[in-house]
């Protein structure tokens, strides 16, 4: 077996992996295609590129992604280490200078010298060895096509369609009732209208802001995936008769069909977020709260992820992934970024640091290790390989994904109690890391 590992991409979650790895006295080879070739949102040649925002989000611990962050920094993250060192004053947030973030990335990478950096893209999988796969949401077509073949068609898409995800706790139980279509069972919740209402929202939806379309995500790929703002556009009734349709639906407490419902998915094991079924969208952050707000049982919804579509490679990890990120069927493949189906800069260099240090264990021969669930990283990688998770749409990482605590809380003071469960228990967990 080569005694290095192959890492295909030089964004956040390869340098992460590649860093992560080197620590471990593992030799490294890290292909990334810039500047040869740069993906329709890559303009820098240099590693570690942050193709959008400056900013890597909450810092507060109280905020999923917050406590992510946290937990990184104790499991020694380079994405961490080079953030701090490159912050600008962003309030709550962490956001960074990004020419001095990846040119810092870059040059420790380049200083390491396990790791050897080589500009090139990769057109195969490579078919020895250990490898590690971060070629990012705009994965190179032919390393796709490669992909591809690898996991099958079927569980590689190219195409994100994310629905808004609400709190459990945050729903208002008296207006909202439980029911299946045509009394086949309780799974969902639904949110029954009045005409007048559904008028209301409907036009809402229909003049609600939206975030643009970039120039290599035209609208024309999602036809078969609309956004429900663009089919409130088509017509005042579409959606009564599409996503929102009541057939087969009577509410309890009035005997009645009501003229319109939105139905909520359960999303978890733990049935504590729901998802709003068809609610895939490309309305503005503030305005999806505002106008999914105006929904009979929403009024005081607590999102816990905000809808989107966009351009995206990923795979299907719930099918595909152990929990080490390791391909089921052929464990010298590990995922890592964006493409395993998390979201986000923080989530993807997260995702390559657990695959960087577990492909570094599995080359030595050792056992690999994956954090516990009530961590942020151990809930995300929960959620990737959780087979039970049929509809797998990318996820950032939220509270909704932990498992309950085992009193009831609401809030920040849950928020609160999540994030101390979860720092204590990955304390315990570094413990046995280390030994
Ligand atoms: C347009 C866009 C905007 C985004 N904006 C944000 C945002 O503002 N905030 C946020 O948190 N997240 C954002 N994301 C989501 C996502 O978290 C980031 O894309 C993140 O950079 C993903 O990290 P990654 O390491 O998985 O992939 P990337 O950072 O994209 O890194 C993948 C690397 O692999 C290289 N590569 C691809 N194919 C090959 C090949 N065949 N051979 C060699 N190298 C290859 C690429 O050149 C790239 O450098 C955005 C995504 C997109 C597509």
């Amino acid at each position: 077996m080569n005694q290095h590992i192959t890492i295909i991409g030089g964004g956040l979650a390869g340098c992460e992996a590649a860093w992560q790895a080197s620590q471990r006295g593992v030799s490294v080879f890290l292909y990334e295609m810039k500047p040869q070739r740069f993906s329709p949102a890559h303009v820098s040649p240099l590693l570690g590129e942050l193709v959008c925002s400056n900013s890597l989000r909450s810092n507060s611990l109280y905020n999923a992604v917050g406590l992510l962050k946290e937990e990184m920094r104790q499991l020694g993250s380079l994405t961490m280490a080079v953030a701090a060192e490159t912050c600008v004053p962003a309030g709550d947030a962490l956001a960074v200078d990004r020419q001095a973030f990846a040119m810092e990335i870059t040059a420790r990478l380049q200083s390491e010298d396990k790791v050897k950096i080589i500009r090139e893209e990769v057109t195969q999988i490579p078919s020895e060895g250990i490898v590690i796969i971060a070629s990012g949401p705009l994965t190179s077509p032919i390393l796709a096509e490669s992909i591809k073949k690898l996991t099958g068609e079927e569980y590689l898409y190219f195409y994100d369609a994310i629905a808004p995800i609400v709190d459990g706790d945050s729903l208002n139980k008296d207006v909202i009732f439980r029911a299946s279509r045509y009394g086949q069972g309780n799974d969902y919740l639904n949110c029954p209208m009045t005409r007048e209402e559904y008028y209301r929202f409907v036009d809402e939806l229909g003049q609600g802001e939206k975030a643009p379309y970039r120039e290599f995500e035209q609208p024309v790929h999602f036809e078969g995936c609309l956004p429900i703002e663009e089919m409130a556009g088509r017509g005042r009734e579409t959606l009564a008769h599409g996503p929102m349709k009541p057939v087969g639906l009577r509410d309890p407490r009035t005997g009645k069909i009501p003229y319109a419902v939105v139905q909520l998915r359960q999303e978890n094991e733990q049935g504590t977020a729901f998802n709003l079924v068809g609610f895939q969208t490309k309305l503005k952050w503030k305005e999806q709260e505002r106008i999914f707000r105006m929904i009979p049982g929403l009024e005081q919804a607590v999102f816990l992820r905000l809808g989107s579509l966009h351009r995206n490679t990923f795979i299907h990890a719930p099918s595909l992934l152990k929990q080490t990120l390791q391909l089921k069927k052929d464990e010298r493949i590990f995922f890592a970024g964006q493409i395993t189906g998390v979201e986000g800069y923080v989530e993807s260099s997260a995702m390559g640091l657990l695959a960087g240090i577990n492909a570094a264990l599995h080359l030595q021969g050792k056992p690999m290790l994956f954090p516990p669930q009530t961590t942020a990283i151990g809930s995300l990688i929960h959620y990737l390989s959780n087979p039970v998770v049929k509809e797998f749409q990318p996820m950032n990482v939220n509270f909704g994904l932990f498992p309950p605590l085992d009193r009831h809380l609401r809030g920040k003071e849950k928020h609160k109690a999540l994030a101390e469960r979860a720092l204590k228990d990955l304390e315990e967990w570094i413990k046995i890391f280390h030994r």
